[in-house]
């Protein structure tokens, strides 16, 4: 006979949909680290809201950083009122508006960037390299300054050409569910100019790189956001030391 171990008192709410291919993996992440942790039938207690992301999408590109915050306060706020004590934003890019979400919603959100720079730093890296979108890339106040203010890392970023390639491959496939050998190969040799520049580590800072890119395809020791983040939030779900709020 199995006595019943402890189970997860918290409930998380996620915030998805961005793009709903790698909210699939946060899902399957965050139920198998709970499952690994408590054993047996254990599953993580979740909230899950998924945005259409077509409106999310046409808002970034046409630069309305604001209505799409307001869009993803208000289904945060709606997380809040289902029961959700803590909230994970399964994107980089929309972290750009993650204060106005926290503020909006009165949780504590478990930033993306918090769960990257802590790997990175005790992973030893000095200089890491960040792949993502365009935005993510670009605008430092998304990620990059967290990490190097926070963590005290050097990150940098590949160049124009680089950059558009990875924003389209983004977009264009991976949030599509298209994953491509020739995009792979694409991003390697990205990552590989990020090598001869001298980082140390590559971030994929895009929660859908980790679709196309593993360990096993990079130059670089790998840190993917989304393997991260989700960790981070299954130490949450079960109260472990050290986690966040
Ligand atoms: N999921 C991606 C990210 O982590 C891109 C999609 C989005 O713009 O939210 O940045």
């Amino acid at each position: 006979m199995t006595t019943p171990g402890p189970t997860p008192s918290r409930t998380l709410g996620l915030l998805g949909g961005m793009s709903w291919e790698s909210t699939a993996v946060y899902y399957r992440l965050l139920n198998q680290g709970v499952a690994r942790r408590l054993g047996g039938l254990h599953s993580a207690k979740l909230l899950l809201h998924s945005v259409d992301f077509a409106p999310v999408a046409a808002l970034q590109a046409a630069g309305d950083w604001d209505g799409a915050a307001l869009m993803l306060a208000a289904a945060a706020a709606g997380l809040q009122r289902a029961g959700a004590q803590a909230l994970v934003l399964a994107t980089n890019t929309m972290h750009k508006v993650a204060d106005r979400i926290e503020a909006a919603s009165g949780l504590p959100l478990l930033h993306i960037a918090d769960a990257t720079g802590a790997a990175l730093q005790a992973a030893g890296v000095q200089h890491a390299a960040l792949l993502g979108t365009r935005f993510t890339m670009e605008d430092r106040s998304i990620v990059r300054t967290r990490l190097e203010h926070r963590f005290g890392l050097h990150v940098s970023v590949p160049g124009d050409e680089d950059r558009a390639l990875m924003h389209r491959v983004i977009y264009e496939e991976l949030c599509r569910g298209i994953v491509d050998a020739a995009s792979r190969s694409a991003v390697r040799a990205i990552i590989e100019r990020q090598r001869a520049r001298g980082a140390q580590a590559v971030v994929l800072g895009c929660t859908e790189i980790g679709l196309l890119i593993g360990a096993d395809d990079s130059p670089l020791p790998v840190f993917d956001t989304t393997e991260l983040h989700a960790d981070a939030a299954v130490c949450w779900l079960l109260g472990e030391p050290g986690a966040a709020p």
